[in-house]
């Protein structure tokens, strides 16, 4: 070859070379600036030299280029045809493995990801334009890395070939930490919006708080707001009573969280008391605040709950104590009466007079023991609701009058005007009279007790199916905080209670007791200026009344003259009973105990006998074999404290003809007594 020939040769490899830089150049451009290459076109004007120069420090760049640098064909395999060292970086295969056919680029494409690179790239040709992907490819070492890849479509100029020509970077590191911000922001986001407490997310401008940036759906559900409309709203929205904001920058600014309650408002303006636990955080140089609120209704709930319970254990134990000395104190008052005026009655030798006076204050005082045992007894019964409620036809009109008759003595002698208002049509009704009597006793003995001057009202009327019994006075009243208590169990109120208002707190109990087994009630209403009314509800059907039902008394026969033996050791049950069948008009004997029993049957003839069991020289039991071999169709009935009416059938079973539970109610002796008695 002559020097004209080499001098063509030279200028054709320059010119190839000067192309090939060029599209190095724009390659490199375009990847490393992520531009098309059309648009920034190169103007080449240098000299062979310089092409040289730039031409070495481009191959020297390529070669030093982070990533792998490629030409290939457009086809499925993507062969390889020109290469730079970094592939062998980026793939563990030296280059010429791929330059040469033994290893093929699409082999090395994650399987699950192969697909979608060769259409990802295919779309872009065919719009023209170059492509940007990232994918999966598995090493010559079997270790999975992620690539990104950007490349284009170019024609050799020379033999106008097309090929793609493209730079693909490792970013296994850069996308793991992304995978592991994704987790943690999936982990974020679950809690976020599992946890049981509401989450508010939001700023703290210079002079307010800023608009909600988080809210979980807690927090929607626990205000009914929409995730739009809370998003323009502050925490200053939901919660009025919140603390100044200088208050809560100040406290917030240090490490623990600051925790306070307050209630949030809701959508409907109904309000949640809630327990807010605020921390701050900075984010993105902001100062953030995150507030957790937790709803704690339950728990405020529970808290009342156990204070209330706590302070009637409270009460209840000071109840006691109370009843322990003021029952002591109601037992040990008559109880040395009895004694002392025995002693002296025992000792001395008395002008009838004061013998009379002795013995009456004896018996008073008898009496009022046998009160107080009745109501702790009858407290029990009513509490373990063993008391049985016999309902039968109840004249309201002839009881008030008789408990009037009964009162007025008292009143008078305490100078005090006892005024009744009883309509004479009131109807009869059903009810349990024994009861019924025994409620309106307390209440006008009460009003008598605790009023000093003035009157005590006593009224009746109807309405709606109820009785209403009204009494009333113009004592001193029941304090308003007293007012709640007096039908607890042994409650005295303060203001009114002294020494000579003698008392154990329980008759309003056992009243309100008997009145609601009764199905009816007995309520405390404040008078003005001062005084108490009692109202005693009992329920009213008058439909339901059957004019056969008459009572026992109403059906004796007044001219005969029965003979009825009462056993008893105690004298106070023998005069107790005696009283209860005073309307009888029957002859009553007493007998001390059961050989009195056997003694006088013998001599006398009697319709019943009431049999005392707990008796000295010979008990109820043992006499009623005597008496049951002597006069087999004499009727003995049983009375005693150490059974309940449940209990009868045991009594019967020995050949008692009837059975009584002490304390003995009038009512029922009276039905047991006319089971053998016209
Ligand atoms: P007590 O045996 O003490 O009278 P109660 O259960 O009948 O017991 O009454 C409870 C308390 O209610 C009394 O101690 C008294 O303080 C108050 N109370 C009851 N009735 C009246 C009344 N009519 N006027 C003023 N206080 C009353």
């Amino acid at each position: 070859m002559d020097n004209s020939e080499q001098l063509n040769q030279a200028k054709v490899e320059l010119k190839a070379l000067k192309e090939e830089n060029a599209q190095l150049r724009k390659q490199l451009t375009a990847a490393l600036q992520g531009k098309n290459v059309s648009e920034s076109p190169l103007v080449l004007n240098e000299t062979h030299e310089s092409l040289i120069a730039k031409e070495q420090s481009y191959r020297t760049l390529l070669l030093n280029l982070p990533g792998m640098v490629y030409r290939c064909k457009n086809d499925k395999n993507w062969t390889m045809v020109l290469l730079n060292d970094g592939v062998t970086a980026l793939t563990a295969y030296p280059k010429n493995d791929f330059l040469e056919g033994r290893v093929f680029y699409s082999s090395l494409i994650h399987p699950e990801d192969r697909k979608k690179v060769w259409d990802d790239i295919q779309s872009s040709l065919a719009e023209n334009q170059a492509f940007e992907l990232s994918y999966r490819i598995i090493d010559a070492f079997g270790k999975l890395r992620w690539v990104w890849e950007r490349g284009r479509r170019i024609t050799d100029v020379v033999t106008g070939n097309t090929y793609l020509e493209g730079l693909i970077l490792d970013i296994t590191s850069q996308k793991n930490s992304e995978l592991q911000i994704e987790r943690s922001e999936l982990k974020f986001r679950t809690f976020f919006n599992q946890i049981r407490d509401a989450i508010f997310v939001f700023p703290i401008l210079p002079d307010r708080f800023g608009t909600f940036e988080e809210i979980n759906h807690i927090a929607l559900n626990l205000l009914a707001y929409s995730a739009e409309e809370m998003a323009t709203m502050s925490f200053t929205d939901i919660c009025p009573d919140v603390v100044a904001l200088e208050n809560w920058s100040r406290k917030l600014g240090n490490k623990n969280p600051l925790v306070f309650e307050c209630r949030l408002r809701a959508k409907d303006g109904s309000f949640t008391d809630c327990e807010i636990s605020a921390q701050i955080f900075i984010q993105d140089e902001q100062k953030m605040i995150i507030a957790v609120a937790r709803d704690i209704r339950d728990r405020k709930r529970q808290l009342e709950q156990l204070r209330l319970a706590m302070e009637k254990a409270k009460e209840a134990d000071r109840l006691k104590s109370a009843f322990l000395s003021n029952i002591s104190h109601e037992i040990r008052t008559p109880l040395n009466s009895i004694i002392g005026f025995s002693d002296v009655l025992e000792k001395g030798d008395f002008d009838p007079d004061s013998m009379k006076e002795f013995a009456s204050i004896i018996k008073n005082s008898g009496h009022m023991l046998l009160s107080v045992v009745t109501d702790i007894v009858e407290i029990a019964q009513i509490e373990s609701k063993q008391i049985n409620i016999n309902n039968e036809r109840l004249s309201i009109l002839d009881l008030l009058l008789e408990v009037m008759t009964a009162f007025q003595p008292l009143a008078k002698k305490k100078g005090i005007k006892l005024i009744s208002q009883i309509p004479t049509d009131i109807p009869d009704f059903f009810s349990d009279p024994f009861y019924v009597r025994k409620i309106i006793d307390h209440l006008l003995a009460n009003a008598i007790k605790y009023t000093t001057e003035g009157s005590v009202h006593l009224s009746c009327s109807t309405e709606n199916n109820k009785v209403l019994i009204n009494v009333s006075d113009t004592g001193p009243g029941i304090e308003s905080k007293d007012r709640a208590n007096i039908f607890e169990l042994f409650y005295r109120a303060t203001n009114n209670v002294n020494i000579t208002h003698s008392g154990t707190g329980l008759g309003l109990s056992i009243s309100r007791g008997l009145a609601r087994l009764m199905g009816g009630d007995l309520y405390y209403v404040p008078l003005e200026p001062n005084g108490s009314e009692f109202v005693l509800v009992l329920p009213f059907d008058e439909l339901k009344l059957n004019p056969s039902d008459m009572s026992l008394e109403n059906n004796s026969d007044p001219s005969k003259k029965s003979r009825i033996l009462i056993a008893d050791d105690l004298e106070v049950n023998f005069v107790y009973l005696k009283e209860l069948v005073r309307s009888l008009n029957a002859e009553i004997v007493h007998a001390w105990n059961g050989q009195e029993v056997v003694d006088v049957i013998g001599k006398m003839d009697f319709d019943l006998i009431l049999m005392d069991v707990r008796m000295p020289v010979l008990n109820g039991i043992d006499a009623l074999k005597q008496v049951k071999q002597n006069k087999p169709d004499l009727p003995v009935i049983v009375q005693t404290a150490y059974a309940s009416e449940g209990e009868g059938q045991k009594y019967l079973d020995m050949g008692f003809d009837g059975f009584l539970a002490k304390p003995v109610r009038r009512n029922q002796l009276l039905q047991e007594i006319g089971r053998f008695i016209s």
